[in-house]
């Protein structure tokens, strides 16, 4: 039996944005539910960079992607929303109520329906998942549960990969952050690149290079993954190959390749939303698609003059919440007030 639930909106991403849009929502009294396909709220700050600092959220003048989310996550907790998590949205129904209002059906994989009056979709760049390499029985070293052993597309916490032999693959930002971070406290760290040239900020690459000058961190160019090999299921070793098939053993516990994001607007492609590139087209006046009562924010948002931050996506959150209330409610009055006069809904 599927579970039934009836609410005023539904948010399709648990990312900053989505969560924010919950606050949002929550101030002008709009109840939500919220699914991710992830596990555990926050998107792309609690998935991919927990505890990279970042600088430009207002207010802030440093705070580390998960410690942002557990501060989205303490600020909404007044509202009480409902989270789906570790399920996609696989489908939306639309159809229409008697005063002639929208009314959707949202429907998750774990067969979750939700009625709702709104849609906002905070889905980031869909659901997003590794660009894994194509090597021969990868899949058996992708699921230990070790998060410092085996093949991983992510680091959730640096002092996991203390003393482990670490191969980093990859060319950009990813890649020599963490192998510069890891090298402090790794047991080896090696960096195998196609080519000598990195795409990432010029400061990281000189960075890198003092580290491999210094010893820290093993350069390996120009080469590329070609084979991994273990036994039974625990990796021993990462084979990588040149252009002339020359071949090098690297020692490994754990192989990070880091060959950036599949993203996968997914089913949501087939809404029937203007699309531009791979992004939802919006009205930037009120964060709704060109379909009454689904509007996009956050960076699934496009619109002229959008910046993929997330303070403009918090800052999309509020328009949204504002041009859902009269959908909503039709005919009250929705007075602009400010948190300081108001206060936080009892
Ligand atoms: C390494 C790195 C550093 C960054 N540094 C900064 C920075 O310094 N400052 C800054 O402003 N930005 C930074 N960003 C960008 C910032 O993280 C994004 O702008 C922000 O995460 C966008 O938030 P969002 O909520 O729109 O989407 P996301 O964080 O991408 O979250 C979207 C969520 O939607 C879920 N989802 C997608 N499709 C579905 C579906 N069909 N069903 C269910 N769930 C779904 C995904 O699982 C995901 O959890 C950085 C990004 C990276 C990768």
């Amino acid at each position: 039996m599927a579970d039934r639930y009836n609410t005023d909106v539904v948010i399709v991403g648990a990312g900053p944005v989505g969560l924010f849009a919950v606050f949002e929502l929550g101030m002008l009294k709009i109840r939500c539910h919220v699914v991710d396909a992830l596990e555990m709220p926050g998107g792309q700050c609690a998935a991919l960079y927990p505890e990279k600092p970042i600088y430009d959220i207002p207010g802030h003048p440093r705070i580390e992607g998960q410690a942002l989310i557990d501060n989205l996550l303490q600020q909404l907790d007044p509202f009480k929303p409902h989270f789906h998590l570790g399920q996609h949205v696989c489908a939306l129904d639309h159809g229409s109520n008697a005063q002639d209002n929208p009314v959707f059906t949202v429907k998750t994989s774990s067969g979750t329906e939700i009625s709702c009056g709104a849609v906002i979709i905070a889905a980031g760049a869909g659901a997003f998942g590794p660009n894994r390499p194509p090597l021969a029985g990868l899949e058996q070293y992708e699921n230990d549960p070790n998060p410092a052993k085996g093949v991983k597309y992510l680091v959730r916490r640096r002092e996991d990969f203390r003393d482990q032999k670490v191969v980093i693959a990859g060319g950009g930002d990813s890649a020599l952050d963490w192998a510069i971070s890891l090298s402090e406290i790794a047991a080896s760290v090696s960096l195998v690149h196609r080519r000598a040239k990195f795409r990432a900020a010029p400061e990281s690459v000189s960075r890198m290079e003092d580290l491999v000058q210094a010893g820290k961190i093993d350069l390996v160019v120009p080469y590329q993954l070609h084979a991994v090999q273990g036994v039974g299921g625990m990796l021993e070793d990462v084979i990588v190959q040149d252009l002339n098939g020359q071949v090098r053993h690297l020692p490994a516990d754990v192989l990070l390749p880091f060959y950036g994001l599949s993203m996968n607007l997914g089913p949501i492609a087939e809404w029937g939303l203007d699309l531009d590139k791979n992004h939802i087209a919006v009205n930037p006046e009120t964060a709704q698609t060109n379909h009454k009562g689904i509007f996009a924010i956050g960076d699934i948002a496009s619109y002229p003059g959008k910046l993929k931050l997330i303070l403009q996506g918090f800052s999309e959150a509020a328009v949204a919440a504002h041009a859902i209330h009269p959908l909503l409610f039709p005919g009250q009055a929705l007075h602009f007030e400010y948190s300081t006069s108001k206060g936080l809904p009892q």
